[in-house]
């Protein structure tokens, strides 16, 4: 087989070997639908909430206060739209960051067309929201705050305890998507001040299409999905049961490897950091250095174009990601990086890497080899390059 080393792990990961054979059963014997009366099918409601109780477990949380979705953006859509519907009477001011994910970002500014008022919160240079910025945008009319538990891009993880707190101290909900967080960085409810929080199984080697919401007890929310009764009549549809099962044992199985895969992952991840600031030259760590997710590398190589780099990457059997949304056919560089100061040409040489634990220090080396070269390739190519060596050794 021809060399594959996976560096996408943000985007989605493999979904584990024991997490298929746990599904399978439940395709071809145990098909039943659990809403049906006869022992066959009703045994699987049974398998759904040991799922519930595992993800709940991990949380801090009550087993009925997690609800299953078709994924995080779902469970981001549901926790925004159905909290500000909910909580209207109170008000109509939403406040988030800059840097969030998508299914965070357009879901405010379909709210801001129905109505709703958004402050979008600025975060510094490594990618941080400013606790005492949070407390100055908060107004009477404010209903609902949702800030990233860690940022896709960058990784910088959030002061989210404090956040919350802040919420709290105001009587206001607070929502984050902890989409890249759950099950790579232990996360407690209570003491962080959460009440809803999105998560999403395949990005925690858990399988695609099923993810969940949790919903502290005693928050009022509107059911998104109308039609049955399934999930405490807050999402119709008959239970992606395979899907449960699946993000169950995949929670149970992050949290068992958590310690020991993060620890592996984060000396990773300082060691390629490392070997690229000092073997690399003009290139820039984005996201915070300690306070990001123990598998992501960011970097920003000038006078390198993104695309390029990945492309010569992908010759070389490297799964990577760049840090710009040119797969939509848009030039933009990425919200994120802007958000945090990079100037466009800048944010347009940026490479994220995220790590898993299949990751070995010889794979490490091959990527930070291969990079350096390419890297020097892109640049001898580059007329921009050549002018600024130029007048620098003039
Ligand atoms: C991947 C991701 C999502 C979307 O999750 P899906 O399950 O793909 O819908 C939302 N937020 C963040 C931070 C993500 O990384």
């Amino acid at each position: 087989m021809e060399k594959l080393i996976y560096l996408d792990n943000a985007a989605t990961t493999k979904t584990a070997p024991e997490v298929v054979e746990a599904m399978l059963p439940y395709f071809t014997e145990h098909y039943g639908n659990p809403s049906s009366i006869y022992q066959f099918a009703a045994a699987n409601k049974e398998v759904i909430d040991k799922s519930r109780e595992k993800i709940a477990g991990m949380l801090g949380a009550k087993r009925e206060e997690i609800y299953f979705t078709a994924g995080g953006s779902e469970s981001d859509n549901w926790a925004l739209i159905a909290a500000a519907e909910a909580y209207a009477g109170k008000g109509k001011h939403i406040i988030t960051s800059k840097i969030e994910h998508h299914a965070i970002l357009h879901t405010c500014e379909y709210l801001e067309k129905k109505g709703y008022e958004v402050t979008y919160l600025d975060v510094d240079e490594e990618g941080m929201v400013s606790p005492e910025q949070l407390r100055a945008s908060i107004r009477e009319d404010t209903i609902l705050i949702s800030v990233m538990f860690a940022n896709n891009e960058i990784g910088t993880i959030q002061p989210i305890g404090e956040l919350g707190e802040i919420a709290h101290e105001h009587g206001i909900l607070f929502h984050t998507d902890a989409v890249q967080a759950f099950g790579h960085v232990p996360i407690d409810v209570d003491s962080l001040h959460i009440d809803m929080l999105s998560a999403s199984g395949h990005k925690f080697n858990g399988p695609k299409g099923i993810g969940f919401l949790y919903i502290r007890k005693g928050v009022k929310i509107r059911s998104f999905i109308h039609g049955g009764a399934q999930e405490r009549k807050r999402r119709a549809g008959t239970e992606n049961v395979p899907g449960i099962v699946g993000i169950g044992v995949a929670a149970e199985r992050a949290a068992r490897t958590m310690e020991e895969r993060t620890r592996k992952e984060k000396e990773l991840r300082d060691y390629m950091i490392s070997r690229i600031e000092s073997e690399i030259p003009y290139c820039r760590l984005n996201g915070d250095r300690t306070r990001r997710l123990p598998n992501n590398v960011n970097f920003s190589f000038r006078f390198v174009e993104g695309e390029s780099l990945l492309i010569m990457l992908d010759m070389k059997g490297i799964c990577a990601s760049s840090g710009s949304a040119c797969t939509s056919g848009s030039l933009d560089p990425s919200h994120v990086l802007l958000a945090i100061g990079l100037p466009h040409e800048i944010a347009h040489g940026s490479l994220r890497m995220t790590l898993s634990e299949e990751i070995s220090r010889e794979d490490a080396d091959y990527v930070v080899d291969a990079l350096k070269e390419i890297v020097g390739t892109l640049r001898n190519m580059s007329p921009l390059y050549e002018d600024f060596m130029k007048k620098k050794q003039a």
